[in-house]
């Protein structure tokens, strides 16, 4: 599964919001959130269609799709240098494939910020700055090597160069490596370094309980600072997202998020926008035996789809049959919507979409 490495300064919630997301009561008891490692957790996405579904296939079980969240604890000023145990805390990013910033917004004179105060802009700029010095570094060693093979007349190596060239700039000036704007194919000269602040992000503003619905005067500096970052920033209070998760009941849940002016809780929402940040789609595929939910990426082909499920799928893939959910709904049936005309029929190159619902036909 892909994941979401959840970072920030010491002291701002990281390990409330994990264990929120630990607790976090699934909406179908077969697929339980479980902690793989100490800090890494399987987390269901949730997904409205999966009981549209179930409601018209009544199927023996429900299979959810899963992202994974690591909590990346240790970063401090001074990382980058191997302070605290700076090394090992960047490696872990260099793994994940998204981050989730969480960035402290709450006052509480309890809780001591490593800085002395609250201040979400320079905090987020602490965090920051520590991984794009790390990045400068990898994009700084492989200039030295490139330019040595430049020097030879290799000309894909110069061209290469010059790309890393404007990485290190824009690194140099406080700014991250996804702000760069690059081509596509450009991208190629910086793909093996994995570099870190050019993972999609989120930041999570973490609120204390009264300022959920209308935000506060952090959440506005912090979305002030990042503007032109094409970023989102979610408010979220990680301390009475840990209450929620520990209810039970859906009613009840929901009874309680009203009680602060929400229709659905921040973890819902931090899951959501994490999986969307990935690029990540969702086909399904419905039997009486079991309706499950399928990630892939945005652009891929049936073929491709198909492996997700099984690698033989795609090897002997021949075709797919394809129904939308809204006919599904209409004609309630697989029989029904295929005397309708409903089913279509696709080969390889189809595109899949988000919430088709599949039947793959493949050799063995
Ligand atoms: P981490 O170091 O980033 O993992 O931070 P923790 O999750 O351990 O939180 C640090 C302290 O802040 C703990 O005492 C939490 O109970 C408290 N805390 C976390 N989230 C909130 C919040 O939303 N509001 C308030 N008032 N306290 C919080």
């Amino acid at each position: 599964a892909l994941q979401c490495g959840i970072v920030g300064l010491p002291n701002v919630g990281k390990s409330t919001l994990f264990n929120a997301l630990s607790n976090a009561k699934a909406e179908a008891a077969n697929f339980p959130f479980c902690t793989i490692e100490p800090n890494v957790g399987v987390i269901q996405v949730p997904d409205e269609r999966l009981k549209i579904l179930e409601g018209l296939v009544n199927p023996q079980k429900v299979l959810p799709t899963v992202i994974e969240f690591v909590d990346i604890a240790g970063l401090v000023k001074g990382a980058s240098k191997g302070e605290g145990l700076g090394n090992k805390f960047l490696a872990n990013i260099r793994e994940v494939d998204a981050i989730v910033h969480v960035i402290r917004c709450f006052n509480d004179e309890n809780i001591v910020h490593v800085d002395g105060k609250v201040d979400p802009v320079t905090d987020k700029f602490v965090i920051d700055t520590e991984l794009q010095l790390k990045d400068l570094e990898s994009v700084e060693k492989k200039i030295v090597k490139n330019a040595k093979v430049a020097k030879s007349g290799d000309a894909k190596a110069k061209k290469e160069v010059a790309i890393l060239e404007r990485f290190k700039e824009a690194l140099e000036n406080g700014h991250n490596a996804r702000a760069v704007d690059v081509e596509p194919e450009e991208l190629e000269a910086v793909s093996d370094l994995h570099l870190l602040t050019i993972k999609p992000v989120i930041y999570l503003a973490n609120v204390d309980e009264d300022s959920i619905a209308e935000g506060n005067q952090y959440v506005e500096q912090l979305k002030e600072a990042v503007k032109e970052e094409d970023a989102q920033v979610l408010t979220v209070c990680a301390a009475l997202e840990s209450q929620i998760a520990e209810i039970d009941e859906e009613d009840e849940r929901e009874m309680f998020l009203a009680e602060y002016g929400l229709t659905e809780s921040g973890l819902n929402r931090l899951i959501k926008a994490s999986y969307a940040l990935l690029d990540l789609i969702t086909y399904f595929t419905a039997g009486v035996t079991e309706v499950r939910a399928w990630t892939i990426r945005k652009g891929w082909k049936a073929p491709q789809a198909a492996g997700v499920i099984h690698t033989d799928f795609e090897r002997g893939f021949i075709k797919a049959e394809v129904i939308k959910l809204d006919d599904y709904q209409q004609y309630k049936t697989e029989a029904g919507c295929k005397e309708a005309g409903k089913i279509s029929i696709e080969g390889k190159d189809y595109v899949v979409q988000d919430g088709d619902i599949m039947h793959f036909r493949f050799n063995v």
